[in-house]
């Protein structure tokens, strides 16, 4: 019968929610530091297993790791700042935020990104470095083309998610990007500065005490995309740019060297 059936689907879709998205185990009470996860994901155990950076070795910023600075050259942003290299099972998860609409991902993101940031936060405290306060968060935008072929951003969703959980402002109207250019897959960096020259533009002038901008992107590859915005942020007055992604890949002969879980 049609309700039996109906109720069956419902039983399953309740019990798919609560298990976890990598080992199958219940979620149960899931909590990264304060950031509970209302449709929690993950299991404790996978979310302590989970491949980081050690933001405590590069202190919170991987351009302070001399073979991240040396793979980024050219770029216009001051730090970055990522959860892990682009393995599993983020390479995972951001494929499945892309390509097959997964819009819980983001939230998931955003509540490791906010508790990877506040340990990291609070590591500076203690060794008594000092954290320039964040005036505004961004997200890398895409092209209205693009965004209407996709129906959302995900940098967008990750970003929103972040700046809430933070309390940050967020604004999505900063940046607009106003060439559609083809994708930046297999190019090498200095193609991709070419390809992506004057493709995005400021939307109005940035309030005077706007210093230090966060821009949210999912992945990090070349850095050529957050540095052209970088470099448009700094011509309008804005002093330190921050990248934070979830994940920045990495060179295979490095992928593991300061990565812990
Ligand atoms: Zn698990």
């Amino acid at each position: 019968m049609a309700w039996k059936l109906a109720l069956r689907k419902f039983k399953r879709y309740c019990t798919s929610i609560s298990c976890c998205d990598l080992c199958g185990e219940n979620v149960g009470n899931s909590v990264l530091l304060d950031y509970s996860l209302p449709q929690a994901l993950l299991c404790q155990y996978c979310i302590n297993d989970l491949p980081y950076f050690n933001q405590n070795l590069i202190a919170g910023n991987l351009l302070s790791w001399p073979a991240i600075h040396r793979i980024l050259p050219h770029i216009h942003f001051d730090q970055l700042f990522a959860l892990s290299p682009y393995i599993y099972p983020f390479n995972k998860w951001l494929g499945q935020i892309k390509y097959l609409g997964r819009f819980e991902l983001a939230n998931l993101f955003s509540a490791l990104l906010c508790a990877q940031w506040q340990k990291m936060v609070m590591h500076k405290a203690v060794i008594a470095m000092e954290i320039r306060p964040i005036d505004l968060v961004i997200s890398v935008p895409l092209h209205v083309k693009k965004w209407q072929i996709r129906g959302y951003n995900q940098a967008h969703l990750i970003a929103k998610s972040f700046a809430e959980q933070l309390a940050l402002t967020y604004d999505a109207n900063v940046v607009m990007r106003v060439k559609n250019n083809d994708s930046q897959m297999g190019k090498t960096g200095n193609q991709r500065r070419k390809n992506l020259a004057d493709a995005f533009s400021l939307q109005r002038k940035l309030a005077s005490h706007i210093k230090h901008v966060l821009i949210i992107d999912d992945v990090v590859t070349t850095g050529t995309t957050a540095s052209e915005i970088s470099k448009l942020l700094k011509q309008a007055g804005v002093e330190t740019v921050t990248l934070v992604a979830v994940c920045l890949t990495l060179p295979k002969a490095k992928k593991s060297s300061v990565v812990v879980g």
